[in-house]
């Protein structure tokens, strides 16, 4: 009897190589501490690195170390041993007829979320809004929205949530951040998920993308979007000084439980006293409604003038969204006569309404459309994944 042996079997094999960790995201603290624990840079010259880096990465948009020319090569080539500065992957990028542009990125195997770009929001000044996801998934269910169809995967990070502007600005060509005429000029997040049930990555996110050494969009621009999660809406303007959206859609608790369901939980009376409390609430930082417009179910003279009733003394102005249709929805969306008399009860009773006009429907890229193919694996089902 023969015997071979399996030498490939008998040699050990080499240790894994420890991944390089993405400096792309970090806070400028975090960056600072990672700098020193990698033990390649003294932590007397910590802070002064991560200043370099730091203006490289988020004012350049900087993805390599060899850009940048005043950290000496030698430095360049020890920082490349144990970092990287990456970009998630694009799974998918659309453009729709009307110029909106959506991207499905990958933030790691699984999980995938989308971002939308809208030019010219506000047509005079030539403006962009950035709409970000700080979720993969939803756990809530609001019966209108293509989203709360997917089960939440994750949180996404603040890394995560930075990732999506930095993907955005490579497309645009919008690096050096520009401090005037940008393309890209204010982010909502009103992408998939609910920012509030993530308020750790969307406050820490907030931070690197209000810094003025960086990106630099001021917190003003910033505009983030909650269906009611009463308990975080204080702490939502004390911790970020974002402006506040929140998805109305109903001004009966009847009808607003059927379509916002969070509204079981935190009912309209809490959820108003909670945005008149909104931290720098004024006519200079006013609060919007949105108020999606389903045909035949919240969009009569009637609602128009108890919405006008319910947010009566509050700094508001109103977003009337023409119900974006999706895929095996029961849904319409109200007729335009019928908006246009909603706007002008709203209007008259001195409340700005402008009708959002939908964009990037060819590519299911307006409010309420995006989903994505992620679905929450077991843990051993994501390990075989990552590892293949
Ligand atoms: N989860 C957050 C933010 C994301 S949704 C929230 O609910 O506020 C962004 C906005 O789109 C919300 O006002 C939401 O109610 C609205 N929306 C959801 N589905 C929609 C659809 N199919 N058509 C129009 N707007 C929709
Ligand atoms: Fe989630 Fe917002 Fe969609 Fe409701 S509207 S399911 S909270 S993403």
């Amino acid at each position: 009897m023969s015997v071979t042996l399996d030498l490939s079997r008998a040699r050990p094999s080499a240790p894994a190589a420890e991944p390089k960790i993405n400096l792309a995201g970090l806070g400028r603290e975090p960056l600072r501490q990672t700098l020193i624990e990698s033990g390649l840079v003294a932590p007397e010259k910590a802070r002064m690195r991560a200043g370099q880096l730091w203006r490289w990465i988020h004012h350049f948009g900087a993805t390599s170390f060899e850009p940048m020319s005043d950290i000496a090569k030698e430095t360049r080539a020890t920082l490349e041993e144990k970092f990287v500065v990456a970009r998630p992957e694009v799974a998918l990028r659309q453009v729709s007829t009307d110029g909106t542009r959506k991207w499905l990125i990958r933030f790691a195997p699984g999980i995938e979320a989308e971002t939308v770009f809208i030019p010219d929001v506000a047509q005079s000044r030539g403006q962009g809004a950035l709409c970000i996801s700080s979720q993969v998934g939803c756990t809530l269910n609001c019966s209108f929205c293509h989203t709360g169809t997917q089960a939440l995967v994750r949180n996404l990070t603040a890394a995560e949530i930075v990732a999506q502007i930095q993907v955005a600005r490579d497309d645009l060509g919008e690096w050096p951040s520009p401090r005037e005429d940008r393309k890209l000029s204010n982010i909502v997040f009103m992408g998939m998920g609910e920012p509030l049930y993530n308020l750790d990555g969307v406050a820490e996110a907030m931070d690197i993308l209000s810094d003025n050494e960086g990106i630099g969009i001021s917190r003003r621009r910033i505009t983030v979007s909650t269906s009611g999660v009463v308990p975080e809406i204080k702490a939502l303007g004390e911790r970020t000084q974002a402006m506040l959206a929140i998805s109305l859609h109903a001004t009966n608790d009847a009808l607003r439980d059927e379509l916002v369901p969070i509204n079981k939980r935190y009912p309209i009376a809490e959820l108003m006293a909670a945005v008149k409390a909104y931290p720098g609430l004024s006519n200079a930082k006013r609060v919007t409604f949105e108020y999606v417009m389903l045909k035949g179910v919240n969009d009569s003279p009637a609602d128009a003038k108890a919405l006008v009733k319910l947010i009566s003394g509050v700094p508001a102005k109103i977003n009337l969204i023409p119900f974006n249709p999706w895929p095996g929805t029961a849904f319409e969306c109200s007729d335009r006569k019928t908006i246009e008399t909603f706007a002008a009860i709203v209007n008259r009773a001195g409340y700005a309404a402008p009708v959002r006009k939908p964009r990037g429907r060819d590519i299911l890229a307006a409010c309420g459309q995006l989903k994505s193919e992620s679905e929450k694996l077991r843990a051993s089902a994501r390990r075989k994944a990552e590892a293949s």
